[in-house]
């Protein structure tokens, strides 16, 4: 399965945020977005200084922005777009609905692991339970009302509820209900947009697909 393989904290240096892409460790000093929050690269901070982005650069980065956030490749991405469309709403909120229902993106969201890559791997080496089944594809699209777990034999069941103890203290998500001590949470509810990362701006990706 392909996946991004770029160095993460150049991504966050770029977008000039902190994408949280290495769990704990973006959570301590050691951040290098924390040391150097200017653009990768030798001429990094003039660019930085000068860049002034059009509309069009806007869009783009937004989108790119977003991508990586989820670890999607392109085609992928824009399939989710036109995914979003097809829904009847608001198509960026959709689109963001889409993203969070992601497998991979719920165990993250339910505190079990501390990134994405991480709930992948998870994910991928058939530790997740979907409603009692296993499912090892990152991707596969949860909804509400599922209940999704760590497999009680798995190896790594102790880590995750570990993790989820740390998770919680910095704060799970309402629209979904995690128990913890058995490593297992329910999907309640599609998040509303109030109850999404308020930074992300979805109505410049949709503009960017409606070229
Ligand atoms: Fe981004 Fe900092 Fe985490 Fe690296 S350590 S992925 S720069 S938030």
């Amino acid at each position: 399965m392909a996946r991004d393989l770029g160095a993460v904290c150049r991504i966050c240096r770029t977008e000039g945020q902190k994408l949280f892409f290495k769990g704990d460790r973006c959570f301590t000093t050691k951040c290098s977005f924390e040391k150097r929050s200017y653009w990768p690269g030798i001429h990094g901070k003039i660019k930085s200084a000068r860049l002034k982005m059009s509309d069009y650069g806007t869009q783009l980065r937004q989108k790119q922005k977003l991508r990586k956030t989820y670890g999607i490749l392109e085609r992928q991405f824009a399939g989710y777009f036109e995914r979003a469309l097809k829904i009847k709403g608001v198509t960026g909120i959709k689109l963001l609905q889409l993203l969070e229902s992601r497998l991979d993106n719920m165990v993250m969201r339910m505190g079990f692991v501390h990134s994405r890559k991480a709930a992948r791997q998870l994910v991928l080496h058939g530790h997740v339970l979907v409603n009692g089944k296993k499912v090892s594809v990152p991707s596969y699209q949860t909804k509400p009302g599922m209940e999704i777990s760590i497999r009680e034999n798995s190896t790594l069941i102790g880590r995750c509820k570990e993790s989820f103890q740390v998770a919680s203290s910095r704060g799970i998500p309402d629209w979904v209900k995690v128990d913890g001590d058995k490593a297992r949470g329910t999907y309640l509810a599609l998040p509303t947009r109030e109850q999404l990362p308020a930074d992300i701006q979805e109505n410049m990706v949709v503009e960017f697909y409606s070229r």
